[in-house]
């Protein structure tokens, strides 16, 4: 993987800078961290989020979910994964939030310019071919993200294993306005 996509005309962080002189990023990381815990005062929280509420969002790292969201630390369930997409596993990470944890309301959020969209289902076929091995789970490429965020709240309604479905969103944020975009389901 090139490290080189980071554009010159973008101002760079201390982080980005450290790491571009040829520091790792985990080390860097790691210091940050001893920085943050200096000042770092235990909320004295439990584990149930104040605002009862699950994101569900891709990975992407352009979509920051607290500022975007105005989330305060403590308020939310943050599942993310490549697209945001209702997997298993997000139906677990889901299932025990809401069983275990309390939270009853479901966001999911998707986003223009997604790497997913560059994806098809032959990503697998090259794995295989180049691993000898096929994975399990699907790629869930998309080229349409607005048909995926309704697929993905259909796949949460339609859950055996939630308690609450009433309250499920979906939306597509747009990385250059930093705005969301509500999707609506067909009804
Ligand atoms: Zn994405």
């Amino acid at each position: 993987m090139s490290t080189s996509a980071h554009s010159p005309a973008e101002p760079m962080t201390s982080t980005a800078a450290a790491v571009h002189e040829g520091g790792q990023v985990t080390d860097r990381l790691v210091e940050l961290n001893a920085g943050y815990a200096e000042n770092f005062r235990d909320p004295g929280m439990d584990a149930r989020p104040v605002l009862q509420v699950a994101v569900v969002a891709c990975m992407d790292a352009r979509l920051d979910l607290h500022a975007a969201l105005g989330l305060e630390l403590g308020d939310c369930h943050t599942i993310r994964n490549a697209g945001g997409v209702v997997t298993e596993d997000v139906i677990r990470s889901l299932t025990i939030s809401q069983r275990a944890l309390g939270t009853r309301s479901v966001v999911l959020i998707h986003h223009t310019n997604c790497g997913l969209e560059s994806l098809t289902e032959d990503f697998r076929q090259d794995l295989e071919r180049e691993v000898g091995q096929r994975p399990a789970w699907a790629v869930e490429a998309y080229t349409d993200a607005d048909q995926d965020v309704r697929q993905s709240m259909q796949r949460v309604r339609t859950s055996p294993f939630l308690l609450h479905t009433d309250d499920v969103r979906g939306f597509v944020f747009d990385v250059t306005t930093g705005l969301l975009r509500e999707i609506h389901s067909v009804s």
